[in-house]
């Protein structure tokens, strides 16, 4: 087809997203029970929607300073500082997607190894590959916890990054402790950097998640956003926290490609960060609790303590997860193949990010499908 000669060898390789898959085979279904959505299905808080619609009114829509809004940053940085007792350079960025994209953009050579925990975020992967990076895959299987042991088998000399994420997307995990503190000291004894996605890390369930930051401040890149905590998924926010030189080099990034966050939705951040989300994050802890209660003794499960995501394996008498979910979509429920997530293709994910009676209604077909 004419254009495709202009094609970079680069994007080339990369795949589109499965999820993109599932859409379009959802697309003709009539009223689909969809429990495949990666976003929240709260509204954004009212007080957020006042100060987006208060800035733009008043005309404060133009470029912020590369790095954001001093009071958002300060703001932030002071929340770092009670947290972890940190003082990190902050860099507002266009959501974690964005500091994803900067940080290895700022820090990987080509061919440098990023290990990346599997199941992963569908983005890792090929986001390492645009960055000139190569990502080598630890697998996490069956309990998706970090095995530390795992990762420093994967080491060699051109480790430079370990990226993990918890509560994790596609399998809602929360990591333990004791292997967050060991991941930091494999990272420190290599002399690696960590990047720690921690944009789910206001849902969790059962407790805090583990932040890297608690035991390699001086090599730890936080990422956090305010698409899953705030439902702000389409308005692009996020924040990377860590070493001044490279959230230095993040920032001369970030000037030449998104420039900055949008102004307006850097306020509504501002405004969030006060905002009470307690409530949403018990409902969200019931809805767990229902997927959990409605799978029980059907499927085999990890029970996530974060996020809303559960990560269950396909029953043994479908060949594997893709058809499993072939079949499910069939039957009108949409979730996602393990193979967008994973190089296994023996799980597949279901949001619970839904309305209590669609995740019922979908748990039902999804137990028959089971035998
Ligand atoms: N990391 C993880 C683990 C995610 O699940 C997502 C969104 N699905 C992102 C990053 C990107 O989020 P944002 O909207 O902040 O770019």
């Amino acid at each position: 087809m004419s254009g495709e000669q202009f094609i970079a060898d680069r994007v080339k390789s990369i795949g589109s997203s499965g999820i993109r898959r599932v859409f379009d085979l959802g697309a003709s279904l009539r009223d689909p029970i969809n429990l495949s959505i990666g976003q929240p299905d709260f509204p954004v808080p009212e007080i957020i929607k006042e100060a987006m619609v208060r800035a733009i009114r008043e005309n404060r829509t133009g470029y912020t300073l590369t790095r954001g809004l001093p009071e958002l940053r300060e703001k932030i940085a002071t929340q770092l500082k009670a947290e972890f007792i940190w003082e990190p350079d902050v860099l507002i960025t266009s959501g974690v997607s964005g500091g994803l994209l900067l940080a290895l953009m700022a820090c990987l050579d080509p061919g440098d190894e990023v290990l990346i925990g599997d199941p992963y975020f569908v983005a890792y992967k090929h986001l390492v590959k645009l960055a000139g990076g190569k990502p080598v895959i630890v697998d996490l299987y069956p309990d998706f916890q970090l095995h530390p042991e795992r990762f420093a088998a994967a080491v060699t000399e051109k480790t430079k990054i370990i990226l993990v994420c918890s509560p994790g997307n596609p399998t809602g995990v929360v990591f333990g402790e004791s292997d967050v503190r060991q991941i930091a000291e494999l990272a420190r004894t290599h002399d690696l950097l960590l990047i720690s996605d921690e944009i789910y890390c206001k849902l969790c369930y059962d407790g805090p998640s583990p932040s890297p930051v608690r035991f390699a401040p001086e090599r730890t890149v936080l990422l956090r956003g305010f698409s899953k905590s705030y439902a702000m998924t389409g308005l692009r926010l996020g924040l990377a926290a860590g070493p001044a030189p490279v959230i230095a080099e993040m920032a001369k990034v970030q000037q030449y490609t998104f420039v900055c966050a949008p102004q307006p939705v850097q306020y509504g951040g501002l405004a969030a960060l006060e905002v009470d989300m307690s409530a949403q994050v018990a409902a969200y802890r019931q809805k767990r609790d229902l997927v959990c209660n409605e799978l029980e003794g059907a499927l085999e499960f990890v029970r996530p303590s974060g996020g809303f995501y559960i990560f269950p394996k396909a029953p043994p008498h479908f060949a594997n997860a893709s058809a499993f979910v072939d079949e499910a979509i069939r039957r009108n429920v949409l979730i996602i193949p393990g193979d967008t997530f994973s190089e296994k293709n023996t799980h597949f994910r279901i949001s619970y990010a839904a309305p209590d009676d669609k995740i019922r209604a979908g748990c039902r077909i999804l137990r028959s499908l089971a035998g």
